[in-house]
């Protein structure tokens, strides 16, 4: 099994959070779409034969593209790799980009899974964020998207934002609530250092969420969710019976990925790569038959603390059996052993052969699992 994933790195503007790669000045996408369709060809191999069982069409704003551009990708990806019966296919959408008839146009051209960028409910919050788009657009995509067809949808949140309350977090969730979301992702807002948020904090003016506030809104989040009948898969992520992203689950399961466009990641058990992160560069380099990346080969210690780093963050929890098998049985009595404490204060259980973090551990998960990683 593997996933395929496309960056498509371009946006209207830049939001004041974000440090994913993307261009603002230059969005004619027709040479981008060629490129990657090149790609695609360039690196048949690279999944060696693999089925694919998801593709996810993320960014930048892959919204940008044309339904006509969405399908000649898939056509592309269809002719270059092994695919499988029903592979979830998925685009992230912003919501200005919408308008009637989009949804159908996508459908056609293969999508089936929208994750939309709400981001909140709240004009004021959103503007804070840097967003173009604002509560009544949102609305408008989220009701068009069921109009049109969509079943698997998925409201994109972020919450934690300064000045934000348990409350504005409910608000947004009830409204949120409000439509027949299959999935939510809730991310808790991080300050990066080369966001506008960044240079604001480095100013010292502006102040994170503090951490008290930071946990009752988590708590909040998942008992609401859970309430609503969402399944608490990830620590970020929620779904309905039926609807757990199968892409984000490739990753957290070491399934190899191919990451398509400036800037992807690829991974394939042993070595991960990454393509230069600058359009035109790609644009010449693709357009000249080389693809332009670097790569790390990845030893044994890296792979299993990336494993436990994001094993953890699933209900799943460390397959233990997975550790023993795949890494060796040192590495799985140092799991056994080190995890004794964490059991013992409520912060992990122990189920059958696996370690998951307990509602309680949830929210310190971070510090527990920099505790479980091997020095390198
Ligand atoms: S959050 Fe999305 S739309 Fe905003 S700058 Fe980042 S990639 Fe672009």
């Amino acid at each position: 099994m593997a996933g395929i994933y496309l960056h498509i790195p371009f946006c209207r503007s830049w939001c004041s959070y974000c440090d994913f790669y993307s261009i603002t000045e230059n969005n004619d996408t027709e040479p981008f779409v060629q490129a990657i369709i090149n790609e695609a060809s360039l690196r048949a191999g690279y999944l060696d034969g693999e089925v694919a069982e998801t593709v996810y069409f993320g960014g930048g704003t892959p919204s940008l593209l044309t339904a006509d551009q969405v399908q000649r990708i898939i056509a592309s990806l269809r002719e270059n790799y092994k695919f499988s019966d029903d592979p979830e296919i998925t685009m992230e959408i912003n919501p200005d980009d919408i308008s009637e008839g989009s949804f159908r146009s996508l459908a056609d051209s293969g999508v089936n899974r929208i994750s939309l960028g709400v981001q909140s409910w709240n004009d004021r919050r959103l503007k804070f964020l840097g967003r173009r788009h604002n509560a009544a657009q949102s609305e408008q995509a989220l009701t068009l998207a069921f109009k049109e067809g969509f079943v698997n949808v998925s409201a994109d949140l972020i919450y934690g934002i300064p000045g934000m309350t348990a409350e504005d977090l409910r608000a947004d969730l009830e409204k949120t609530f409000s439509f027949p979301v299959t999935h939510i992702s809730a991310y808790h807002l991080t300050i990066e250092s080369g966001t506008k948020l960044g240079r604001l904090k480095k100013e010292g003016r502006l102040t994170e969420a503090d951490e008290e506030a930071s946990n009752t809104m988590f708590s909040l989040l998942s008992s609401l969710c859970r309430e609503k009948g969402f399944i608490h898969y990830e620590i970020s992520n929620f779904a309905k019976e039926g609807f757990i992203s199968r892409h984000n689950s490739s990753y957290w399961r070491q399934i190899p990925y191919l990451g398509l466009g400036p800037s992807a990641h690829s991974f394939n058990r042993i070595s991960r790569q990454w393509n230069v992160s600058d359009v035109k560069k790609y644009l010449r380099s693709v357009g000249s038959g080389i693809v332009p990346f670097e790569r790390e080969e990845l030893d044994r210690l890296t792979t299993f603390n990336e494993y436990v780093m994001t094993s953890l963050r699933t209900m799943w929890g460390i397959d233990l059996g997975y550790v023993e098998q795949y890494y060796d049985k040192e590495l799985h009595d140092y799991l056994v052993n080190l995890s004794e404490k964490y059991i013992h204060y409520g912060l992990l259980r122990r189920e059958k052969n696996t370690l998951a973090l307990t509602d309680q551990g949830k929210m310190i998960s971070d510090n527990i699992i920099a505790e479980l990683l091997m020095e390198l």
